[in-house]
């Protein structure tokens, strides 16, 4: 694999990203595997810091709590990040050579239902053709872009820290694109990489090198036809496959409708920065979103044959949420085991 100028492949482990760096000034992570565990914001500790540095885990992902919290939870997430204490705690993790990277739905917090009165125009038209602030917005009006894009640069200059790879996920949330007669010329994936060309361009005026994700995810997991600017790298997050089964397993109806489009995903933005995201650790999940959490345990045929699956496809940038694995999961179970993750990373 070569590096490109707008390379946004994240550094495999503390030390051949060193060894590359010293080299190159650039990391090249070649085929070497890397990835990342996802937890939410209060769940960061020195523990969660420690495991990841033992086990070999090179990448913390903030998650801040998606679904109708997403606004609220970002906007918890900035707070945190004003405290010494909070930065205390990523400091500590940059120390102990971990990165940092911010992963979140963005939309309602980019652009607030709070400017429905004044802009009833940027706002989504629904299926009855009536204006609504509820989720995403009208991403063909220009003036609601803008915007939407100063917004996420304001945040992304807020997340401490931070690696260049940025995630500003549209809503969490199916059947919530704009539905208004320019918008309806455009897929729900259209929709969103125009969204993603707009912030990155906005971006890069800050942070040049900044790359920027296109989460292929429920509705957006068909190729769009809108070109990607430079720093667009695919982020593929299978939620609706089954989690008992390998991806590739073919009695497994819910995996194949989910990894159908993966080629032409791959095809469409490159292999050499995609990534993807997983659920193998997702123990808010398996706990139905709700605390407290419910007893983890890893299916590691599954880990495997989807590490192998995704290897194979050329991809090597493996993250999973871990989220419900923080101290009050401690004081429950014990120390979760997250071996088989670990293990499929050092491969
Ligand atoms: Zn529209």
């Amino acid at each position: 694999m070569t590096n490109k100028a707008n390379d946004c492949t994240a550094s495999a482990n503390a030390a051949s990203a060193n060894a590359a760096l010293a080299d190159t000034g650039k990391v090249n992570t070649g085929s070497v595997i890397t990835g990342s565990v996802l937890v939410h914001p209060q769940e960061l500790d020195k523990k969660w810091i420690d495991r990841c540095v033992s086990l070999g885990i090179p990448r913390i992902g903030l998650h801040p709590v998606g679904g109708g919290e997403a606004a609220k939870s970002l906007d918890d997430l900035l707070c945190r990040l004003k405290t010494s204490e909070f930065r205390s705690l990523l400091d500590y993790a940059v120390e102990r050579g971990l990165e940092i990277e911010y992963e979140f739905h963005a939309a309602r917090w980019c652009l607030p239902a709070s400017e429905f009165e004044a802009h009833p125009e940027w706002m989504r038209m629904n299926d009855a053709g009536e204006r609504v602030g509820d989720l995403n917005f009208c991403v063909t009006n220009e003036a609601a872009l803008d915007f939407y894009a100063r917004r996420a640069v304001e945040c992304a200059k807020q997340l401490y820290r931070s690696g260049k790879r940025f995630y500003f996920w549209m809503d969490d949330a199916k059947g919530g694109a704009c539905r208004c007669p320019k918008c309806r010329e455009y897929s729900v994936s259209d929709q969103q990489l125009i969204v993603a060309n707009r912030v990155i361009s906005e971006l890069r005026r800050e942070i040049p090198d900044a790359c920027l994700a296109y989460l292929a995810y429920v509705d957006c997991m068909t190729p769009p036809t809108v070109k990607p600017a430079d720093g667009i790298f695919l982020e593929f997050a299978p939620i609706e496959r089954d989690f008992h089964k390998p991806l590739d397993d073919p009695d497994s109806e819910k995996n194949r409708h989910e990894i159908e489009h993966l080629p032409a995903l791959l095809e469409y933005f490159g292999h050499d920065n995609a990534k993807v995201l997983d659920y193998w650790l997702d123990n808010s999940l398996y706990s139905g979103w709700k605390k407290p959490p419910k007893e983890f345990h890893e299916y590691r045929d599954v880990i495997a044959a989807d590490f192998k699956y995704y290897r194979a496809l050329g991809i090597h940038d493996l993250a999973t949420f871990a989220c419900y694995l923080g101290e009050d999961y401690i004081e429950l179970y014990g120390e979760p085991d997250i071996s088989a993750f670990a293990a499929e990373l050092a491969k």
